[in-house]
């Protein structure tokens, strides 16, 4: 039968490395056009696994074309090897996306670079590589129907993830007649409400939906919980004179937590004390916030029209060299540090974890995923001993986690979405839920719950399995 064909190349049974392929239908059996969503890096132990460097189940020269949902590395990671492996489609996304991913991109190179010359071998691409993805790169609004390619439409709805993130809607026309065929590819689902973006859209009328299940078997602290929880964290380390370090991802995390901050420094719920923003792609990031302010929810805009610059705040520092990053850490007295990597995979974090992880009187605060292999899933699973640049460092510090303030949705959120499916009241005419990007525990228990309490097909798909859309 001449169906459309879907195959989850990497990004099912982990969180990252989301990289999906569609084949529609074409004319006397053949394959119509392929289309990627996403190719990022499988992301653990080092910013890149060996497994990113394998090729591409798919020959990059035969893709029309690869639609992005949004900028974070384990979904716009491996372009760059793509585009080297001979990509020469077209590649579409929001403009804050495509703004974002330019920052991620020349970010992971310097540290793919480093990682390479540590052990040895050929980094996974070079400067030289990502220069040559942006001129393949267009920009699409959200909330237009665009044709991408002949009997191919996309429409963008917002996912409230990070700015710019989208759900990818594909309409897809058999040339042979029928029903026009419309998949859902979520990217990542954000935790609305959020302090500062929109909330997620509707599922709306498909057929199919492809969904990330990072949290599929977890909840959240709510969103005033976490606020006073993040509070009593910074006065407890604050008032026995500890350093708060809190390693947070670039993107979205860090301007969440510098406008929270600007708040309660604001209403004077916590002291005034030295703050330093340590991450110079965590700044050019904010700077892409600035200018896309038209995108923040109602609340945020208020506040911002109303005079308050909300991404700074008295005794706030934005850090630029690696010298005056050193230089923080022996600032006497309470302070707080906020810097990359989130997940303490590299990037400055891991020099002031080095230093204060042995100090009982500080903190470090783990807000977001922490994947397997990482530094930040040592601290979060209790270890007392860990090694950070080769150095053996007791863990006398506090270990706090404050999941909700993730950018992604938890279990029982991800089962509200599904049910916006149709016109919200049922599941329309969605026939399947493909559960990927989540470990096997999460998207098992988020598959059972759809499926139990939807009423709604809900599946892990194998991976480099293709499944066929009837
Ligand atoms: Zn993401």
């Amino acid at each position: 039968m001449n169906s459309n064909k879907l195959t989850f190349c990497t990004g099912v049974g982990t969180v990252t490395g989301a990289n999906f392929l569609l084949e529609t239908a074409g004319v006397d059996g053949k394959v119509g056009a392929k289309i990627l969503v996403d190719c990022g890096m499988v992301q653990g132990e080092r910013v890149a696994e060996e497994e990113n460097s394998e090729a591409f189940s798919y020959d990059p020269a035969s893709i029309d074309v690869l639609m992005v949902t949004h900028a974070h590395l384990d979904h716009v990671g491996r372009i760059p090897k793509l585009v080297k492996d001979g990509f020469k489609g077209v590649i579409y996304s929001t403009t804050q996306t495509r703004d974002l991913a330019e920052l991620v991109l020349n970010d992971a190179v310097n540290i793919l670079t480093m990682e390479a010359k540590q052990y040895g071998y050929e980094p996974l691409y070079t400067v030289e590589d990502v220069a040559l993805v942006f001129p393949l790169w267009k920009t699409i609004e959200y909330h237009e129907s665009f044709e991408i390619t002949q009997n191919i439409s996309v429409y963008l709805k917002d996912a409230g993830h990070i700015l710019g993130s989208s759900m990818i809607e594909m309409s897809v026309k058999n040339p042979t007649g029928g029903e026009v065929e419309k998949i859902l590819f979520t990217g990542d689902l954000g935790n609305s409400p959020a302090p500062l973006l929109r909330d997620t859209e509707a599922v709306g009328d498909v057929d199919y939906l492809v969904m990330e299940s990072v949290y599929g078997d977890r909840n959240h602290e709510t969103r005033d919980t976490r606020l006073e929880e993040f509070t009593n964290i910074i006065n407890t380390t604050l008032a026995r004179g500890g350093t708060l370090v809190i390693p947070a991802f670039s993107l979205d995390r860090s301007q969440v937590l510098l406008y929270e901050l600007n708040n309660l420094v604001k209403d004077k719920k916590i002291p005034s004390v030295p703050v330093f923003f340590d991450s110079p792609m965590g700044e050019k990031a904010t700077e892409v916030y600035r200018d896309s302010t038209e995108l923040f929810n109602e609340t945020a805009k208020k506040q911002i029209a109303s005079g308050d610059d909300i991404f700074s705040f008295p005794h706030l520092t934005f850090v630029e060299s690696q010298r005056e990053s050193q230089g923080i850490d022996h600032i006497k007295g309470a302070k707080i540090i906020l810097a990359g990597s989130g997940m303490s995979v590299g990037g400055r974090v891991i020099g002031h974890e080095q230093y204060f992880l042995g100090d009982p009187k500080s903190t470090v605060l783990l807000v977001g995923y922490q994947s397997i292999g990482s530094l930040g899933r040592e601290l979060a699973d209790g270890n007392k001993k860990v090694t950070i640049h080769n150095e053996k460092v007791v863990v006398k510090a506090q270990i706090a986690t404050l999941y909700g303030y993730s950018a992604h949705k938890d279990g029982d959120h991800l089962v509200e979405f599904v049910a916006t499916a149709g016109d919200g009241s049922g599941k329309g005419k969605l026939k399947k839920v493909f559960v990927v990007m989540g470990e096997p525990g999460a998207s098992m228990h988020l598959a059972q719950r759809i499926n139990d309490e939807l009423g709604v097909k809900a599946m892990l798909p194998e991976r480099l399995k293709v499944y066929e859309l009837e």
